[in-house]
């Protein structure tokens, strides 16, 4: 006798691959369908869950980090597993799961980060921010990165909150590192650090940066460094300006608050200084064998069809002397075997959530 699906006799079992947040909470959707019994099974390729709450998420962002306790709670439920050190592709196949299971989640997370594109890219020293990321906190397959913090001058490229993340840990001092869950030896090395100036750089303005008002805020409450924003370019735009008169934002009103009192603070002689440069994008990183400089190019803002306020490259450009480069300019996904894969968006093909082939649209 066949008994119908979502029934303690034929219970709906889920595969969810990945343990990171979209993981959990689709764990979760599911485990709190009253009408159906549910059964979740969670494949991780690491040994450890949470994604990138462990592995992103910076060491010093403790309570941000404290959402796994949630996660734990999920977990607890007695109809959830946890199956780690399995990866879907390696380990276990599509046509495996589809046997087993009546419907699968592909939770795998961005795992690559948007290259420039420029010259000079592949030089030693330059990065992606998310190796530099993964490599502070002890994720498995970048603890044997070396990064060269010999280096005086660094570039962190990018706007959002993980270039944030990126200059305030290089900026912070031993004491302010020595209190977080940093990998041990990411903590040596830091410590060792003669890391003078980091340039925080963005190819939009002050209106647009993607950072929130803490984070930007946060860089300012550093012991061993200062925030350094040139008066010109914490000036809105005449567009940027237009724009927010339109359209009031209270998270853009108050960045741009900050960074323009950032900009009448005479330098205070620490140690290390935080430049946030605005309006400016990397053309070239120099150098022979590792990385010398990088050649930026001032934009100016443009209004493009959707509305937003796109970049427009001037013939203004700048060297600034730097010997380390982290990029992080944005994040797309991996293609996973036997699944769709639209690689020009770097997703899994879908709609409202559900994977579809991109060829029929079912
Ligand atoms: C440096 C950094 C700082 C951040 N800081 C914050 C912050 O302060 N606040 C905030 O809200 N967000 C922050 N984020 C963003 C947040 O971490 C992500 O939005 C969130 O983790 C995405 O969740 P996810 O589940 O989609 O993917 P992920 O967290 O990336 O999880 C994907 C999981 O899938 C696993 N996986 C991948 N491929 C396979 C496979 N083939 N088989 C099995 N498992 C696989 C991975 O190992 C990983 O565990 C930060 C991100 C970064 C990079």
């Amino acid at each position: 006798m066949s008994h119908s699906l979502g029934t303690s006799q034929n219970p709906l079992r889920v595969a969810v691959i990945g343990s990171g947040p979209s993981a959990f909470y689709a764990a979760e959707a599911y485990l709190k369908q009253t009408a159906l019994v549910v059964e979740v099974d969670m494949f991780e390729r690491l040994p450890t869950p949470h994604g990138l709450v462990r592995g992103g998420v910076a060491p010093d962002h403790q309570k941000i980090k404290s959402v796994t306790k949630v996660y734990d709670k999920i977990a607890s439920d007695p109809r959830f597993r946890f199956y780690g050190n399995v990866e879907f592709g390696r380990d276990i196949q599509h046509t495996d799961l589809v046997a087993h299971y009546h419907q699968i989640v592909y939770a795998t997370g961005a795992q690559t980060d948007r290259r420039m594109g420029i010259p000079g890219e592949d030089l030693s020293g330059s990065h992606a921010a998310t190796e530099f990321v993964a490599w502070y906190n002890a994720h498995p397959d970048y603890r044997d990165l070396h990064f060269d913090l010999t280096q005086t001058h660094v570039a962190v490229i990018g706007n959002g909150n993980v270039a944030m993340d990126v200059a305030r840990i290089l900026a912070s001092s031993e004491a302010e590192l020595a209190v977080t869950d940093i990998a041990d030896y990411a903590l040596d090395a830091l410590r060792k650090s003669r890391v003078t100036d980091i340039y925080v750089i963005g190819r939009r303005g002050p209106a647009q940066a993607a950072f929130t008002n803490p984070e930007i805020k946060e860089l300012g409450e550093l012991a061993d460094a200062e925030v350094i924003v040139l008066p010109k370019e914490a000036a809105l735009d005449p567009l940027s300006q237009e724009m927010l008169t339109r359209e009031p934002d209270r998270t853009v009103m108050n960045n741009v608050q900050t960074l323009q009192a950032y900009a009448q603070k005479p330098p205070t002689g620490k140690r290390r200084r935080i430049h946030m440069r605005f309006l400016w994008s990397p053309v070239e990183l120099i150098g022979t064998e590792r990385v010398e400089a990088i050649k930026i190019v001032k934009n100016e803002l443009q209004l493009a069809d959707d509305g937003s306020l796109r970049p427009r490259a001037t013939d203004q450009t700048e060297i600034i002397p730097v010997g380390l480069v982290f990029r992080s300019i944005g994040y797309k996904g991996v293609a996973l075997p036997d699944v769709p894969f639209d690689s020009k968006a770097g997703v899994i093909p879908n709609q409202q959530g559900r994977v579809i082939n991109p060829a029929t649209g079912t």
